[in-house]
């Protein structure tokens, strides 16, 4: 089951979808968001009513005084943008596919993650054209650029589901690791981008802050021919989501945005280089996920 949303995000309203498929889950995020009030307490407030007063000084970027600032995120690898992908006589991305999709590596239909980790993208995409020796960087920083933006590792997990009986080592083996990064303005949280199916470097541990700017945290995983995947992993790429704490993340409508008609079933990889804009967290671009960036 990939789609465990978050429980609430502040005044987004609980859908039949969720009580049907994600309640657990939720629980366990509305838990953790309380311990997390709880531990942040008044300083929380206080940094709330700072980043109030200096949206009212500095001019809000977005809609609404409560939007939290908007944090723009680059691509994390030199490499493409999903195609509209064929396997077995068919095209994976064309009309009937829907989310979560793990066939269709498009963002407005792939499957995002939660495996370890209790977000699920607002989106994600396969980003492919990658090698083991290409470099997955976070880049990130503030719209309004008198903002501070920080980043931290919030979660190294494993990129593939728990088998029954298998060790850590071949769960990781079937598809590596992945790590969240999350982002905040002060001690407010904006969001996280989550960067799936690689070997994290040194350092990149729970807990540790990064740069936010052109640091590297890992390079994609490459499964063995010899280790059974099932299902986890199926080529070399780099599994990219982002998660908005309010409203939600969107993706820039630059990139092949989705088949519309058989005439447009094949195309040329749209070209994507490191810290070309992929999407926003924070602000309020998108009311609902899988959305394109305005
Ligand atoms: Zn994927």
């Amino acid at each position: 089951m990939y789609n465990l949303r978050p429980y609430v995000k502040f005044g987004r309203i609980l859908t039949i979808w969720d009580l049907a498929y994600g309640v657990c889950d939720h629980q366990r995020v509305a838990n953790r968001r309380g311990a997390e009030m709880r531990r942040g307490g008044i300083s929380a407030l206080v940094g709330l009513l700072a980043l109030l007063a200096s949206q009212l000084v500095v001019g809000v970027q977005s809609a609404s005084a409560n939007d939290l600032p908007a944090v723009w995120i680059g691509s994390p690898v030199n490499g493409h943008w999903p195609t509209n992908e064929y396997h077995s006589g068919t095209w994976d991305c064309y009309l009937s596919t829907t989310y979560p999709s793990d066939k269709c590596s498009l963002p407005y239909a792939h499957h995002s993650f939660s495996y370890g980790d209790p977000y699920v993208g607002d989106w994600a995409a396969d980003l492919q054209g990658v090698t083991t020796s290409t470099p997955v960087k976070v880049f990130a920083a503030p719209q309004n650029t008198a903002l501070t933006i920080t980043a931290k590792v919030v979660n190294v997990t494993y990129a593939c589901a728990a088998r029954s009986g298998e060790t850590s080592a071949q769960r990781l083996a079937r598809g590596g690791r992945a790590v969240v990064v999350g982002f905040y303005n002060g001690s407010t949280k904006i969001g996280t981008a989550k960067y799936v199916h690689i070997n994290p470097v040194s350092g990149i541990t729970t807990g540790a802050t990064i740069s936010r700017w052109n640091k590297t945290i890992g390079y994609p995983f490459l499964k063995s021919s010899t280790v059974n995947s099932y299902g986890c992993w199926s080529g070399i790429h780099v599994h990219f989501e982002m998660t908005s704490w309010l409203h939600y993340a969107c993706y820039n409508k630059g990139y092949y945005p989705r088949p519309t008609s058989s005439s447009d079933l094949t195309h040329s990889p749209s070209t994507i280089h490191e810290s070309n804009f992929v999407g926003f967290i924070g602000g309020n671009y998108a009311s609902a996920p899988r959305k394109m960036c305005p």
